[in-house]
């Protein structure tokens, strides 16, 4: 959402953002969870298999060594080898001086044995109590446990295997002793040693090979010789494994931390593989990574979290500056125009039964207050005026300021009384401004209303507001009395027409739709001679004739006035050229209307001055007419305008004196050559003779400062006749002639009797 050039995120954003955080957070952390448990069932796996391995590595190693003691039995067997002791003597020298064997001998089959060590003493004894013996006589191949060996100072395990005729009987049995540590370096190869430790042991778990490891702690000759007492529960699950040959995998509790521990059945003499492992050595990298990993996410989420918030709050901040700025009236400190649209438009959807009605409000001549009293005094009336619209503000209802003297509001209300008097608090209120009205200045406010209708939905608030404004300006124009006004149907109707109007304009011009009609002026003093014309507008469209009064206004508003003006100025100048110049009539002076818009337009004096030369219009024979409410408004342009005119052979005249902000003042700083009193003075109203006497003044003045008058609207001879008597020089108006076209105008002026004394 962009406000004032900056960005600012919706609620939503952040919601989602934290919500990511958090699935981030959580997903992290089942994460790292799950590795976690992944490791466990890793490193359990681990153990297993290292297990399985070392059981794999000694039965190989093992079977490797029955394999070479039954290659030999094999041969003894055969050459009968044990009989003849010089035979084995040498045979036995061979295989234990290129052998591990620390010795090597045999047995029969009554157990009593001969054997040969490496430096080849031989020895003889009675193998009857050795188990391995009986075994191998037996027929099995055997392994012994560790027998301390004199001769060496070594633990030794005997290998034996039965000895076979050729015939497949048993004749006794081959054995061979090789040093406990061959087995234990098997042992710790399978292992890695280092990491763990693995022993062999028989069933009822006694050592039968003991690692060596420095891990090793246990003093005694069985894995549960230990220093604590191992819950009851696992060593019997421990010992009914061990007797069934079954492996297994446990956690176990140890001084130096948690061993995991597996142990898994050789094939040989219900042994076993058992290997342990403290915790610390296989999981302490893991399990660092994890904490790290937990601390590391954790944190993560948590720093971005509370980003999250900071960002959230700068932004809130940011977003209520901008929205001061955005949506407030710095001076008055009300909503601005934007933000009334907003919540107003909000307030009407959920209106349900409530009556509701847009006012728009404004000062007339704000400007003028500005630029009597200052800006600073304008400011202050302002903020008094906003503090009182915010005070009677009520829940549900919303005001806003829109610019400099323009307030608006969306009001609840019972009845049009309802906002009248509303309406009537507010004007009285600025009526009774101590700072102005100590300056003797009264302020005219005036409002318009717009009550909301119930199909209204369709219609947007500045719609809505629009309406109010028009009927607004209907009031404070005067075309409607009073200061107040609803918005009516006949102004959507005006409305409407406006529309059509600017429809048809171009179009218009473009196929001389506009007439240029005269009405004559006549003189009144000396004689009745026709002194000239005024040029005015008519519509000849195809719907039929349509007067100035419905369009005029119009066209001031949107600019096109300058070239109908323009239009029908050209069209005087040919008239004058055409049908006075080159006919040889008397000369008279005719005169064009010239709106507000001209006055300002920078190509006016020379686009009139070219067409005026363009037709060689004599000087003093054309007059254009100025409204009276331009020279009120800025008399010194005025003058300006006045005086260049003037300087290109113009007569210029005052028009409409006396129908809006008259001021005899004025006329004394502008200098025109004729006043055009409007036909409203002529209405005297209930005081007649005091309203002569006004005129009787102006035309006085008039006189004084050297300008004509011509009094416009005159109807009956009667007022002709006061109009003489007072001194006004020239009349126009229905009581001589109506506008007409300009053949007629022709037929007027050669018809008038000129010499004649209208008097008479
Ligand atoms: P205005 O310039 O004051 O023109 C005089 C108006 O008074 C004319 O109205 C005329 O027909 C009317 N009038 C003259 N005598 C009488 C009378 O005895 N009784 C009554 N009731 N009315 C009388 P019109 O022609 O309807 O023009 C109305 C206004 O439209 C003019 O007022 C002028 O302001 C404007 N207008 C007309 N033509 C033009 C034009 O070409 N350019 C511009 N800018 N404005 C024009
Ligand atoms: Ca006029
Ligand atoms: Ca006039």
């Amino acid at each position: 959402m962009k406000r004032n050039g900056m960005y600012i995120l919706p609620e939503r954003t952040y919601l989602i953002a934290a919500t990511f955080s958090l699935l981030f957070l959580l997903f992290g952390i089942s994460f790292i969870f799950y590795a976690f448990s992944l490791n466990e069932r890793n490193i359990s796996e681990y153990i297993r298999q290292t297990t399985k391995q070392t059981v794999m590595e000694v039965e190989n190693h093992i079977e490797h060594e029955f394999e070479n003691l039954i290659v030999l039995a094999d041969l003894v067997g055969k050459q009968n080898i044990f009989e003849d002791t010089a035979t084995f003597s040498i045979f036995a020298k061979s295989i234990t001086s290129n052998h591990t064997y620390l010795n090597i001998g045999f047995t029969d089959v009554n157990a009593q044995a001969v054997w040969m060590d490496k430096r080849g003493g031989l020895y003889y004894g009675d193998f009857s109590k050795n188990g391995f013996v009986t075994r191998a006589l037996n027929g099995q191949k055997a392994l012994s446990r560790s027998y301390f060996n004199k001769e060496n100072n070594t633990y030794v395990n005997y290998y034996a295997v039965p000895i076979y005729d050729a015939t497949g009987s048993i004749t006794g049995t081959l054995f061979a002793a090789n040093p406990e540590d061959e087995l234990r370096e098997t042992i710790d190869r399978a292992i890695y040693a280092g990491n763990g430790l693995a022993h062999i042991i028989d069933s009822e778990g006694n050592y039968i090979i003991k690692s060596k490891s420095p891990l090793v702690i246990n003093p005694g000759n069985n894995i549960f010789d230990l220093h604590f007492k191992l819950p009851v529960q696992l060593k019997s699950s421990v010992l009914s494994n061990l007797a069934a040959a079954r492996g297994s995998y446990f956690e176990s509790p140890y001084y130096d931390g948690n061993r995991l521990v597996a142990y898994a059945p050789l094939n040989i003499n219900a042994w076993h593989i058992f290997y342990a492992v403290p915790e610390n050595k296989l999981g302490v990298e893991m399990k660092t990574i994890i904490i790290w990993s937990v601390a590391i996410i954790a944190f993560a989420a948590i720093v971005s979290v509370a980003l999250l918030l900071i960002i959230k709050r700068i932004s809130k901040q940011r977003q209520s500056q901008l929205e001061s700025i955005a949506y407030y009236n710095s001076l008055t400190k009300l909503p601005n125009l934007q933000k009334f649209l907003i919540d107003a438009a909000k307030l009407l959807k959920n209106r349900g039964d409530t009556k509701y009605a847009l006012l728009y409000i404004d000062i007339k001549g704000f400007k003028y207050i500005n630029d009597l009293f200052g800006r600073e005094v304008g400011n202050r009336l302002l903020r008094y005026w906003g503090n009182y619209v915010a005070a009677i503000n009520q829940k549900g209802e919303v005001c806003a300021h829109v610019n400099a003297d323009i307030f608006v509001s969306l009001r609840k209300y019972t009845s049009r009384q309802d906002l009248e008097a509303r309406f009537e608090g507010i004007s009285r209120l600025l009526g009774v401004y101590p700072e102005i009205l100590a300056r003797g200045y009264k302020i005219d406010v005036y409002g318009g209303a717009y009550l909301v209708g119930p199909e209204d939905d369709k219609l947007s608030v500045s719609d809505m507001l629009d309406r109010a404004n028009t009927a607004q300006q209907v009031v404070k124009s005067g075309k409607k009395s009073g200061h107040f006004n609803f918005y009516s149907a006949q102004m959507r109707e005006e409305k409407i027409w406006q529309t059509q109007v600017e429809a048809r304009m171009d179009a218009a011009l473009e196929s001389n739709e506009f007439e240029m009609y005269l009405q004559p002026k006549i003189a009144i003093q000396k004689n009745c001679r026709v002194i000239g014309a005024e040029a005015l507008v008519r519509w000849e469209s195809p719907d039929g004739y349509i007067t100035p009064d419905r369009f005029i206004d119009i066209f001031e508003k949107n600019g096109f006035i300058l070239q109908l003006d323009r239009y029908i100025f050209e069209k005087l100048c040919r008239y004058y050229r055409e049908n006075i110049l080159n006919k040889g009539l008397p000369t008279c002076i005719l005169s064009a209307n010239v709106s507000r818009m001209a006055l300002w337009h920078p190509d006016f004096i020379k686009t009139y001055t070219d067409i005026k030369n363009k037709y060689a219009i004599p000087d003093q024979s054309i007059e254009l007419e100025f409204t009276e409410s331009l020279a009120f408004e800025n008399h010194t342009h005025f003058q300006t305008i006045v005086s260049i005119c003037q300087g290109h052979g113009f007569l210029c005249s005052l028009d409409d004196f006396g129908a809006g902000y008259s001021s005899l003042n004025i006329l004394k700083s502008i200098h025109v050559d004729i006043l055009k009193l409007d036909r409203l003075f002529f209405q005297y109203g209930n005081d007649p003779e005091r309203g002569k006497a006004l005129v009787k003044s102006i035309i006085d003045m008039a006189k004084a400062l050297n300008m004509k008058t011509v009094a416009e609207g005159i109807d009956s001879m009667e007022q002709v006749d006061e109009l003489r008597t007072i001194g006004c020089d020239a009349i126009q108006g229905y009581v001589f002639a109506k506008p007409m076209p300009g053949s007629e105008f022709l037929e007027f002026i050669q018809k008038w009797p000129t010499d004649k004394n209208p008097a008479l």
